[in-house]
C-alpha cells in the first residue's frame, strides 16, 4: 500500500509539552487521504521538502485546507529504497539545470532532492546549532553582513524541532550556546573513534555521537538505528530523520493532500495583487490548475527561484516577489571539504551514520589566523563505491 494513497504509520507521540505550544501531539494514523478536487483550498504549498514538509503539517494542524504539489514520488520506503549505493539515484533531482555567473554551481546530488521529504531524505543528519556569533558577523568580524535576528530569537525553534526529529546528541555540547539534548548519543563508529581518538592525542576538544536526528531509541512507531550506514542513500528503516518520516504523516492525519509527481509550472496573479493558484503537469502529463487564496513556494534554493521567475507577467515582468531583482541571484552552497586518509587497523567507515562525532574547536574567529570566522571538522563514512578511485 502505497503512502500516496494512505497514511500507514504509528502510535500519538508528543512532543509539544516541553515549550507549551498548542500543537499536540503528532499522530501517524490510518485515515485515508484528503481529496479536494478542484476546490479552491487555503494554502498550496509548491514542494514538499525539508521545509514543505513542515509547513504542511503546521497549516493542516491549524484547520487550513492545504494542498502539497510535489514534483517527485510519494516514496514508500520499503518497495522504493535499496541498500545500494549506486540504486539510490533516484533520489536526487538530476535533470538538466543551468546556472550561470562567473562561477557556475554544479547541480546534483549533493545539493538537490526530488520525491516528498526532499533533500531531508539522504542528507547526512548532523544537526549543529549556529553559534550566536554567526548572526553578528559584520558586527564582530566585519565580513559578510550580520542576520536580521539573532541566535536567541530562533533558540525556541531549535529546541523544538531538536525534539521533533528527534535529535540525539550529548548531555553537553560545549560550543557556541552551551546546550544539550534530550536524546542520548549514539554509541560510537570505527570513523567516530579515529577522530576521538586523533583530537584526544591532540588536545582537541570532541563531541562524542552527534548531535544527529538520528534515534538512539525506539521513538514511537520508529526504530532505532541499526547502524548499516546507508543513511544518505535514504534510511529504510526509518531511524533517520526526514520529513517524509517525522512530519507528513501527521499532516496527513490533519487533513492536508499531497499530490506527487505534480510539477507546478506558474503561480498565477490575479485582482488586487492576489494570488488565484497554480498551474501544474500532474503525473499524467496533463495540464491543470488548482485555485487557492495563498501560495507558498517552498522548493529550495534552485527550483524557487525559477518558478517565480517563470511565474512572470503584467505588472510582474521580472517574476514574482522579485521587486528587488534579486530572485536567482548570489546562489551560495556550503563548501564540505573531505579528506580522506589511511589507518592502520580496519575502521569500516561503511557502519553507523556517516555523521557521527565533531568537534568545533575552530569555529570562532582567531586572531593569529589570517581568515575570519573558522570551520568545524566532522566524520563523514562514504560507502565503498562513493570512494574516489586512487
Ligand atoms: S545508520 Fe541508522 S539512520 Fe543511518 S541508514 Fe542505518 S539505520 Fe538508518
Amino acid at each position: 500500500m502505497s503512502r500516496g494513497e494512505n497514511n500507514t504509520t504509528g502510535a500519538g507521540l508528543d512532543y509539544g509539552a516541553p515549550f507549551g505550544n498548542a500543537l499536540g501531539p503528532i499522530q501517524h494514523i490510518d485515515v485515508p487521504m484528503r481529496r479536494y478536487g478542484e476546490e479552491e483550498v487555503d494554502y498550496i504549498v509548491v514542494g514538499v521538502g525539508s521545509a514543505g514538509g513542515v509547513l504542511l503539517q503546521r497549516l493542516a494542524r491549524a484547520g487550513f485546507r492545504v494542498v502539497g504539489l510535489e514534483a517527485g514520488p510519494f516514496w514508500d520506503t520499503e518497495r522504493d529504497w535499496v541498500s545500494d549505493e549506486a540504486g539510490s539515484h533516484n533520489l536526487y533531482w538530476e535533470d538538466l539545470r543551468i546556472t550561470g555567473g562567473k562561477n557556475p554551481l554544479a547541480l546534483g546530488a549533493n545539493n538537490s532532492g526530488k520525491g516528498v521529504g526532499g533533500g531531508s531524505v539522504h542528507w547526512a543528519a548532523f544537526t549543529p546549532r549556529l553559534h550566536p556569533s554567526d548572526f553578528r558577523i559584520y558586527a564582530e568580524d566585519g565580513v559578510g553582513f550580520d542576520w536580521p535576528m539573532s541566535y536567541e530569537e530562533l533558540k525556541p525553534y531549535y529546541e523544538q524541532l531538536e525534539l521533533e526529529m528527534p535529535v540525539a546528541g550529548p548531555a553537553y555540547f560545549p560550543w557556541g550556546d552551551p546546550h544539550g539534548y534530550a536524546y542520548g548519543p549514539h554509541p560510537m563508529g570505527g570513523v567516530g573513534n579515529a577522530l576521538i581518538k586523533g583530537c584526544t592525542a591532540l588536545g582537541i576538544g570532541v563531541s562524542i555521537g552527534g548531535p544527529v536526528a538520528i534515534l538512539s531509541g525506539s521513538h514511537g512507531d520508529r526504530q532505532h538505528c541499526i547502524y548499516r550506514g546507508f543513511c544518505i542513500q535514504a534510511c529504510k528503516v526509518g531511524a533517520k530523520a526526514s520529513t517524509l518520516i517525522t512530519h507528513v504523516p501527521d499532516a496527513l492525519a490533519n487533513g492536508a493532500e499531497i499530490r506527487d509527481n505534480c510539477m507546478v509550472s506558474r503561480v498565477h496573479m490575479g485582482r488586487e495583487n492576489r494570488v488565484t493558484g497554480v498551474s501544474y503537469f500532474d503525473k499524467e502529463g496533463r495540464q491543470r490548475f488548482q485555485k487557492a487564496r495563498a501560495v507558498i513556494v517552498s522548493g529550495y534554493a534552485i527550483e524557487t527561484p525559477r518558478l517565480l521567475l517563470n511565474s512572470a507577467c503584467p505588472g510582474y515582468e521580472n517574476g514574482l516577489a522579485n521587486s528587488s531583482g534579486t530572485v536567482g541571484r548570489y546562489l551560495m552552497a556550503q563548501a564540505g571539504n573531505v579528506i580522506l586518509g589511511r589507518f592502520d587497523q580496519p575502521v569500516r567507515m561503511y557502519k553507523a551514520p556517516p555523521a557521527h562525532c565533531l568537534t568545533e574547536e575552530f569555529y570562532e574567529t582567531d586572531p593569529k589566523r589570517d581568515f575570519a570566522r573558522g570551520f568545524a571538522i566532522q566524520t563523514v563514512g562514504p560507502l565503498p563505491i562513493a570512494l574516489p578511485s586512487r
